[in-house]
C-alpha cells in the first residue's frame, strides 16, 4: 500500500521506537476526531493540545536531535522516518505540520553552527518540549536576503545591540531560540544570532496570517547581544541561510503528499457513496478518469519524494545530486499537488465547499505550498543553474 493508511498502518520500521512515534501521532489526531480539527481551524484556536503531546512523548526530540547530541539514544536526524512525519502531520492538518517544519529550519543554522554551547542548549530546549523559529523574512525584501536590515551594533564593551524587524516568522511567539539572520553595522557581515521571545528587547508584534499557526512580525530593538548567542557569520552565516532552506523545503513536497491523501479519502467516500440517476458518482466515466489520474499523480509525486530521499540521505560534497531533487520536490511535487485537489473538486463539487470536510481545508492549504520557501520560479532557476554543472 503505496499511501498512508492510519487506520491500517503497516510500515516496517528499523526500530520500535519510530514505529510507536508515528502511531502515537496518528492515534492523537484520531482521539481529537476530524470534528474538532476542523473546528479549531474555522476559530484559529492555538494548537496547544498538539504541542503539550509532542512535549510529553519527546516527539521533536526524538525526530530532531542528531546523534552526538541526543539523549535518549534513539535520537536522530533521520530523513527517511521525518518524511513520513510529514506526511502524517499533514494529512491531519498544515497547521500541525507548520509548527514542525519552522522548527526544522530553526535548528538548521544550530545544528550547521561552531558554537558547541548553543547546540547543547537547543537539544535540552528539544528535550523540554520547545519548538524553535526560523528568522530570516523581512517585511520589504521577500526572497532578496542581501538586502536584509535586521543589524548587530558593535558595542564599546565587545558586546552587541540587535535592531531590525522581522516578518512572517512561524513560531516567533514561543521559540526560546529564534535563529535570526542580520548584518554587522559598519562592515555588513552576515551574521546568524539567536534571540528569544521572552526577552523584554523583543517586541512580539502581530500575527500576520489568518490561521492557528502563529506566523510572527516581531521586532528587536536594542536587543543585547555577546558572542555567545551567535551561531554564525560570514560565508557561514550566508551558507546556513540557503542550507536550511534547501534542506526545509523539501517536506513541503511531503505536505503536498500528505494532504492530497487525506483529501483523496474524502472525496472518494463521498463519491461512491453518492447516487445520481440511479448510479454511484465513482461509475460516471469521467469521474472514474478524474480519479485515476488524481490518484496516478499522487502515487507519483510520492515515488518522485522518496526517491529524492535517496539522493538527500546519501549526500556528500561529492554527491551534491540532492541540490537538483529537492527543488524539484519542491515545485514539483507541490505544483501536482495542487492538480490532484484541481481534479478531485471536479468530481466532489459542492461537498468541497462544506465547512466540516477536511477537503475545504486542502484546497486553500494546499496552494501555500508551492509558494513558500521559494515560489516556483525560484525554483526552476535553481533547477536550470543545476543543469550545467
Ligand atoms: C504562512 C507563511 C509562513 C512563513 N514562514 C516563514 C518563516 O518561518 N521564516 C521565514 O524566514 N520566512 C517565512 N515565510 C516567508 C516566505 O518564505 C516568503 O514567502 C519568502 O521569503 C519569499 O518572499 P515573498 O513571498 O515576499 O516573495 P518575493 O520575494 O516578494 O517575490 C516576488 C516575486 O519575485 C519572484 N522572484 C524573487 N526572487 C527571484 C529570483 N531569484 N529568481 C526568479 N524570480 C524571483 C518570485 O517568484 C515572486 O513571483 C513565510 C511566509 C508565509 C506566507
Amino acid at each position: 500500500m503505496i499511501l498512508l493508511n492510519p487506520t491500517h498502518h503497516t510500515r516496517q520500521y528499523p526500530d520500535t521506537r519510530s514505529r510507536e512515534l508515528m502511531l502515537k501521532t496518528i492515534e492523537f489526531f484520531e482521539q481529537k476526531g476530524k470534528q474538532k480539527l476542523k473546528a479549531d481551524d474555522r476559530a484559529f484556536v492555538w494548537y496547544s493540545d498538539f504541542l503539550e503531546f509532542q512535549k510529553r512523548e519527546k516527539l521533536f526530540a526524538t525526530l530532531l536531535t542528531p546523534t552526538p547530541y541526543g539523549d535518549p539514544p534513539d535520537a536522530r536526524w533521520d530523513t527517511w522516518r521525518n518524511c513520513e512525519f510529514n506526511e502524517i502531520l499533514a494529512f491531519y492538518g498544515l497547521a500541525y505540520w507548520y509548527t514542525w517544519q519552522v522548527s526544522i529550519l530553526g535548528l538548521g543554522p544550530i545544528w550547521q553552527s561552531a558554537n558547541e554551547t548553543l547546540k547543547r542548549k537547543a537539544a535540552q530546549l528539544l528535550r523540554d518540549g520547545e519548538v524553535f523559529a526560523f528568522g530570516l523574512s523581512e517585511r520589504l525584501h521577500g526572497a532578496d536576503i542581501y538586502s536584509t536590515e535586521m543589524c548587530l551594533t558593535p558595542q564599546p564593551d565587545g558586546t552587541y545591540r540587535a535592531n531590525g524587524e522581522k516578518y512572517y516568522i512561524g513560531n516567533g511567539n514561543i521559540a526560546p531560540l529564534v535563529s535570526t539572520f542580520g548584518k554587522i553595522a559598519g562592515t555588513g557581515e552576515y551574521v546568524f544570532f539567536t534571540a528569544d521571545y521572552r526577552n523584554r528587547n523583543f517586541d512580539l508584534i502581530q500575527n500576520v496570517c489568518n490561521s492557528q499557526s502563529y506566523v510572527a512580525n516581531f521586532a528587536l530593538r536594542d536587543y543585547p547581544i555577546t558572542e555567545a548567542d551567535i551561531l554564525s557569520r560570514g560565508q557561514a552565516a550566508w551558507d546556513a541561510a540557503l542550507n536550511t532552506v534547501n534542506i526545509g523545503k523539501y517536506n513541503l513536497g511531503w505536505a503536498s503528499i500528505g494532504i492530497c491523501t487525506h483529501a483523496f479519502y474524502e472525496a472518494i467516500n463521498h463519491a461512491a457513496n453518492r447516487k445520481l440517476y440511479g448510479m454511484r458518482v465513482t461509475d460516471f466515466p469521467h469521474a472514474k478518469q478524474m480519479f485515476t489520474d488524481a490518484y496516478a499523480r499522487l502515487v507519483a509525486m510520492k515515488l518522485f519524494a522518496l526517491r529524492a530521499a535517496d539522493y538527500f540521505r546519501s549526500a556528500s560534497a561529492q554527491d551534491r545530486r540532492y541540490l537538483l531533487y529537492n527543488p524539484m520536490v519542491k515545485m514539483k511535487v507541490t505544483t501536482q499537488g495542487e492538480e490532484v485537489i484541481n481534479l478531485l473538486w471536479d468530481v466532489i463539487a459542492a461537498k468541497g465547499f462544506e465547512k466540516d470536510t477536511y477537503f475545504e481545508m486542502a484546497a486553500r492549504d494546499i496552494r501555500a505550498l508551492p509558494k513558500l520557501e521559494g515560489t516556483v520560479h525560484v525554483n526552476l532557476a535553481l533547477i536550470l543553474k543545476f543543469m550545467p554543472n
